[in-house]
């Protein structure tokens, strides 16, 4: 008898169990069909970097390909394709800004600096990654959602060279 009770207890739970999942997964596809979140092609652009450090600001770049892509309201990530260069979000009103994280990056990483690399370009490396090979910015109402102070700026630090930027939209409309 103790036995059948603990039967029925435990098949009341595997069912209250089961009902759960079932209601939670409703609940899932339900969201899901009210989110509707799409991939957008991948655009690109090409820029001519002009010395060894470069600072570029690419928001009207990144803006252009986020209206090619048809992005309106989602998030682009900013992607950089190469090892010696990388992108940053900072200020865009004083270009002393720039020009102080260069020579602070250069304090920190100088370009001889006894390394193993062959190719010679260490420090290059060493401070693209520093910066970051990606940058998000929400996009709403078509347009790319910055800080007044902020753009987005492509930091070269093995140039000139000509480089590639990626923009990948979500789109969440
Ligand atoms: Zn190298």
């Amino acid at each position: 008898m103790r036995q059948n009770a603990g039967y029925y207890i435990a098949n009341t739970l595997k069912r209250e169990a089961c009902r759960d999942f079932f209601r939670s997964v409703e609940t899932f596809r339900f969201i899901i069909s009210e989110v509707r979140i799409k991939w957008l092609p991948m655009n690109e652009f090409t820029i001519q970097t002009r010395s060894r450090t470069d600072f570029i600001n690419i928001d009207r770049l990144v803006a252009e390909a986020v209206r090619e892509a048809g992005l309106t309201d989602g998030v682009a990530t900013v992607f950089i394709p190469h090892t010696t260069a990388g992108v940053t979000i900072n200020e865009n009103a004083d270009p002393d800004v720039t020009a102080d994280m260069e020579m602070v990056l250069d304090r920190m990483v100088p370009w001889n600096g006894g390394y193993n690399h062959s190719e010679g370009n260490t420090a290059a490396h060493v401070k693209a990654s520093m910066m970051g090979s990606s940058a998000q910015v929400v996009v709403s109402g078509g347009t790319l959602q910055l800080g007044t102070w902020q753009s987005l700026y492509f930091c070269e630090f093995d140039g000139p060279r000509t480089r590639q930027v990626w923009i990948k939209g979500i789109s969440t409309e």
